[in-house]
């Protein structure tokens, strides 16, 4: 038996069809009983309404523990603190603190907003000087596309633990033995905070290489064979994204992990699957999968 947790990550619906569908996906979700739920805040702060919206129904509609993501770009210091005191006046208590992507799209050089955060550490650090907030951040299994190195990487890292932060939320990645050798390095960097892995079932394999391009994950030769030529097959496509999350979830599961981050799109079937697989029943006690050997 092991304590499993974990941790559901929405993004903003922007229209009432979308919002009708994230609504569905929750009432699936909540007998799951996550530690928190997670909503993504828009490029540039393009969803900064939604994105409070949404945090404030999750929290007191569906009773959730509701973590805000909020990021540096095209604000000001002030005007991200008004957020902050807005998030803490109206109950938010958790923060996903992150720099966000350059507005010019990711791959463009990003330069801090005149005035504002430069990075997810000094947000960090701002964020606590105006209320004790918990608070997560991202970490990159793979390194950040814009890092020189993994060392200059766990540098910032450790600033963000520095400023306050108590969990690093991965990047996703489909190879767990990079899952595996991040922590291990990570460690011997000294850092001691736990590293979620963010878990991403894939939905739409096309899309998700482009993504995984962009944000420098790795999509196996395994994966790009496995999902080759069912383009037009979507059943079947579901069926082989299951099996590939199962056996991802389940390794890292046998391999001591023991706090999943989903990043859901808003979507059920597959992370409804992967919970139950991993011991999380709903609304019940939670216990690893039977061929958990730790
Ligand atoms: P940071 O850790 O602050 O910095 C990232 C990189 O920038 C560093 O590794 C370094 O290479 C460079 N850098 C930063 N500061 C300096 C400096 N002072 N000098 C030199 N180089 C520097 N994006 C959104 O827009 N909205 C979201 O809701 C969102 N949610 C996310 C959730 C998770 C769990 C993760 C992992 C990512 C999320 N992202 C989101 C994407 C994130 O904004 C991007 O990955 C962004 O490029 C980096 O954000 P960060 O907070 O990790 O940045």
């Amino acid at each position: 038996m092991s304590d499993l947790h974990i941790s559901f990550e929405f993004f903003p619906p922007k229209t009432d069809a979308m919002q009708e569908k994230l609504w569905q996906t929750v009432e699936r979700l909540a007998p799951y009983e996550p530690d928190f739920v997670s909503v993504t805040y828009g490029a540039g702060g393009s969803t900064r309404e939604r994105t409070h919206d949404t945090v404030a129904r999750l929290t007191h509609d569906a009773n959730f523990k509701t973590a805000a993501h909020l990021t540096c770009v095209n604000a000001t210091k002030e005007e991200v603190n008004e957020v902050l005191r807005e998030y803490w006046a109206s109950g938010v208590r958790h923060l996903v603190a992150l720099r966000g992507d350059p507005p010019e799209g990711i791959g463009e050089k990003y330069v801090p907003f005149s005035g504002g955060y430069a990075n997810a550490a000094e947000l960090a650090a701002g964020a606590r000087a105006i209320a004790p907030f918990e608070i997560s951040v991202g970490c990159y299994p793979e390194k950040h596309p814009e890092s020189a190195s993994f060392d200059d990487d766990f540098d910032l890292l450790k600033a963000k633990i520095d400023n306050g932060a108590t969990r690093a939320i991965t990047q996703f990645f489909y190879d767990n033995e990079v899952y595996y050798r991040y922590v291990e390095r990570a460690q011997k960097a000294g850092i001691t905070i736990p590293i979620v892995p963010g878990i991403m079932p894939i939905t739409n394999f096309k899309g998700l290489t482009r993504m995984a391009g962009m944000c420098g994950t790795q999509v196996p030769e395994r994966l790009i064979s496995l999902f080759k030529n069912l383009d037009d097959d979507a059943q079947t496509r579901q069926l082989v994204a299951a099996t590939v999350a199962a056996e991802q979830c389940l390794d890292l599961s046998q391999n001591g992990v023991d706090h999943f981050h989903f990043y859901t799109l808003n979507r059920a079937d597959l992370v409804c699957a992967l919970c139950h697989m991993l011991g999380v029943k709903k609304n019940d006690v939670r216990t690893a999968p039977s061929n958990t050997e730790n």
